[in-house]
Formats: structure tokens, C-alpha cells, sequence
């Protein structure tokens, strides 16, 4: 069919003239920006209630009969989960609308460092986590976006390691780019899922995601907050014996803002 228009354009318009077609996409930009404005303000007016609900179901623990404190506890798990979806959700809401903010030197040396005590307080001793600081650069940008995106990916490792797994986080320089990874020895990643991983609520295996308490979204958050810095997300995986997500940001060596 297509090749039916192309010589009927021929014919119309001759060989030596020009077919433009033009598509308006201002129809769907409008829309887009109706659905990331929809996220947003639903996630926005969700925190009140639920923020009532969890606090409510605290003052409860010391008033049900012991038969139903089981109730209680799920009752209370699940209030969690969906508040760290909706805070997710708010985060990539916001991310995806651009902060007005300005970039600020960000010390990232510090940062994996605190992100570091943070992962060996939730493993709680079950792996082992290495800092490699290789270079004492730092980047321009928004420090609380870059830390949720590094403790993302720090937290998953963890997640995805059995007990006594190995984990490493390292900064480093590669040619001029500056590079943040994270290596772990965990369950790995079949390859045929690993080009769909940033989707959102997209999960390799979502019995075991299940279990280890994600929303689903960090990925998608990381690589947002990464497509803010002029970086991008590089994954490598083993299934069975690890995995290895690198943020890597071009150029950025080149800067040189010691902070
Ligand atoms: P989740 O909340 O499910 O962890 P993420 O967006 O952080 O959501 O990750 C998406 C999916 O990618 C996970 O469900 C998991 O299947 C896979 N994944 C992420 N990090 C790792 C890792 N370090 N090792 C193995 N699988 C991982």
C-alpha cells in the first residue's frame, strides 16, 4: 500500500517535485502531558489519606485483641506498600515534568559513602559491600535525584543476592566518561528481559519481586533521573550468577568539578 501512495505521488507530483507530509503531534503531546499530570495529581492526593490511615492503624497496635494483631500487621504492610508506590509514582511524576531547579556541584564521593552505611544497615550484615573510590571527581546536578537513583540500584543488588553475596560499588573514570556501578554475585537476569527493565512495574520475575518489597519503579526512576544528567543506564547480567548496572556520563570527566 505503501508504494501504491509513493507512485501515485509520483504521478501527482512529479518526479523532480517534493511530497511533504506533516503529522500534527500537538494532539498527543497534549495528551502525554494530560496523563503525566494525572499521575501526578492523583499520587499527590493520595499521601493525606493514606498518611491518616497508617497513622491511625499505629495508635490501634496497642488496643486489638492479640487474635487479631496478624490483621493488624498485614493491614499495616499493605498501608506501607502503597505509600511508597504513590511516593514513586510522585517521583517519576516529577521527574518526567523537569524541576525548575538549578544544578549544583554534588560531592559523590560523600554520597556513596553515606548510600554505602544505608545498604549494610538493610542488609544487616547478610553481604558483603565494597566501596571502590577510584576518582575524587563529582558531578553537576540534583543531589537528592542522583542519591534515589544510586541507593535504587544499591538496594537492588542487595535485594537480589542471596545471604553471604558480594556486592561492589564503584566510581571511576572510563575514557571521558565518569562511571557509577554497582556488581552483585545475585540471581541475575534472563537476557530476553533485560531491554525492558526501566519499564515501569516491569519485573523478571515477579514472584521473587514480590517478596523483596519493590514498587516496580525503581528502574524507571533511575533511568529518568539519569536521562537528566545526559547519562544512561548500561546493564549486564549472568542469569544465576549476577548482574552489573552501570550510570555512566558522557563526557562529564571532562568537567572536572571537584566538589
Ligand atoms: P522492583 O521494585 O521490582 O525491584 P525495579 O524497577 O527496581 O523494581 O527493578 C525491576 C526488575 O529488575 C526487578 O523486579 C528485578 O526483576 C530486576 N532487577 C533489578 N535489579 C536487579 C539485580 N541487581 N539483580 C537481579 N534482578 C534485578
Amino acid at each position: 500500500a505503501k508504494d501504491r501512495w509513493l507512485s501515485m505521488a509520483i504521478t501527482l507530483f512529479g518526479r523532480n517535485e517534493r511530497l511533504i507530509v506533516i503529522h500534527d503531534v500537538s494532539r498527543l503531546r497534549q495528551l502525554e502531558q494530560m496523563r503525566k499530570d494525572f499521575v501526578g495529581n492523583v499520587s499527590h492526593e493520595l499521601r493525606t489519606p493514606l498518611t491518616v490511615i497508617r497513622g491511625y492503624l499505629e495508635t490501634f497496635e496497642d488496643l486489638v485483641p492479640a487474635g487479631a494483631k496478624r490483621m493488624l500487621v498485614q493491614m499495616q504492610e499493605q498501608a506501607d506498600r502503597m505509600d511508597a508506590l504513590v511516593r514513586d509514582l510522585l517521583a517519576l511524576s516529577r521527574l518526567e515534568n523537569g524541576s525548575p531547579e538549578q544544578r549544583t556541584p554534588v560531592d559523590i564521593i560523600a554520597l556513596l559513602e553515606q548510600i554505602t552505611e544505608e545498604a549494610l544497615a538493610v542488609s544487616a550484615g547478610r553481604h558483603r559491600i565494597h566501596l571502590s573510590l577510584e576518582t575524587d571527581l563529582g558531578l553537576s546536578g540534583y543531589q537528592h535525584e542522583l542519591r534515589s537513583a544510586f541507593t535504587n540500584l544499591v538496594i537492588n543488588a542487595v535485594k537480589y543476592s542471596p545471604d553471604g553475596g558480594d556486592i561492589t560499588v564503584r566510581w571511576y573514570t572510563q575514557d571521558k566518561d565518569l562511571c557509577f556501578a554497582v556488581t552483585d554475585s545475585g540471581v541475575g537476569i534472563e537476557e530476553h528481559h533485560l531491554p525492558r527493565l526501566t519499564e515501569r512495574f516491569y519485573r523478571a520475575d515477579p514472584s521473587r519481586s514480590k517478596h523483596t518489597g519493590g514498587t516496580g519503579l525503581g528502574l524507571a526512576i533511575v533511568k529518568h533521573v539519569l536521562l537528566r544528567h545526559g547519562g544512561e543506564l548500561e546493564v549486564s547480567s549472568q542469569f544465576g550468577s549476577g548482574s552489573c548496572f552501570t550510570a555512566r556520563f558522557a563526557g562529564s570527566a571532562n568537567l572536572g568539578d571537584k566538589s
